[in-house]
């Protein structure tokens, strides 16, 4: 095994979406950080075979983290998307009924969203028919902040941007266990060739997407682990293969 050691104050483990953002987010505060990524590429995950759909807000539990997250995440998206000429569109969304029995619900889908501050448009069957044709529908509801966005040049641009603040991306540097030991915690990152990587201070972000890994909970209890799969962990030394850059 070779004696280089790499150190790191902040390791973010994967490149997905959340993983960049999180990353570009913690070094343009300041942090040095080093964003390891199993694949030979950033955003091979599911963030690069999702539907690209920049969310409203509708249907979320009134008053719930992910109501409150998804409108201000999507108010922040598009001033990004705009700020940084990355591809978007806010196309709108219709929801029809297509029988009487399903119009019924459309008013309890207004109301819902409403509560969450997210504004959607009754519409009749009859203007539905004049402003899109090609639906067949009884009533519908218009959202007009659901949007599309180039999922591929978002990611390249918050991948500049942590790389304009100072990080780094780590390219096929799989993070493969989590030790405690005396109270430090090792992260094992295989690759082609051996080089342990060490923190400076204590924390590890992780962003693994939608896999996470319920043993890093078991070393370290300090992690929370997220709906969305991004995990915030302490660390202590990281060694394993030798990862290469971007
Ligand atoms: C079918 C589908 C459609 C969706 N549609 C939408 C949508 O329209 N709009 C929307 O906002 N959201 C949508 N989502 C959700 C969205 O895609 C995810 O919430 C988001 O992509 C998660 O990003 P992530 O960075 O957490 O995960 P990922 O993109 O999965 O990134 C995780 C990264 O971690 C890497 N990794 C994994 N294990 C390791 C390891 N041990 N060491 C190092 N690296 C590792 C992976 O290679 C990967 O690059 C959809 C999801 C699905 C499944």
């Amino acid at each position: 095994m070779s004696q280089e050691c790499l150190e790191a104050q902040t390791v973010v483990i994967g490149a997905g979406v959340v993983g960049l953002a999180v990353a570009r987010a913690l070094a343009q505060k300041g942090h040095e950080v080093i964003v390891l990524e199993s694949g030979s590429h950033f955003g091979e995950g599911v963030s690069s075979r999702n539907s690209e759909v920049i969310h409203a807000g509708i249907y979320y539990p009134e008053n719930s983290l992910k109501a409150r997250l998804c409108v201000e995440g999507r108010r922040q998206l598009y001033e990004y998307c705009e700020r940084q000429a990355v591809g978007h569109r806010k196309c709108g969304k219709w929801i029809v009924a297509t029988s009487e029995q399903q119009a019924a619900k459309l008013d309890d889908i207004r109301q819902g969203a409403a509560r969450n501050g997210v504004s959607l448009e009754p519409v009749s069957g009859a203007e539905l028919a004049a402003r899109c044709p090609e639906l067949t529908a009884v009533s519908g509801l218009w959202s007009p902040e659901t949007g599309i966005v180039d999922s591929h040049a978002l990611m390249l641009s918050l991948l500049g941007d942590l790389e304009r603040a100072g990080g780094q991306l780590v390219l096929r540097a799989p993070v493969e266990a989590v030790a405690s030991e005396q109270g430090r915690h090792r992260l094992t990152v295989a690759g082609d060739a051996p080089v342990p990587l060490r923190r400076k201070t204590w924390l590890t972000l992780q962003a693994w997407g939608h896999r996470g890994w319920p043993g890093v909970g078991k070393v370290c209890p300090k992690i929370r682990n997220h709906a969305s799969g991004w995990l915030v962990a302490c660390t202590s030394v990281i060694a394993g293969g030798r990862p290469s850059t971007a």
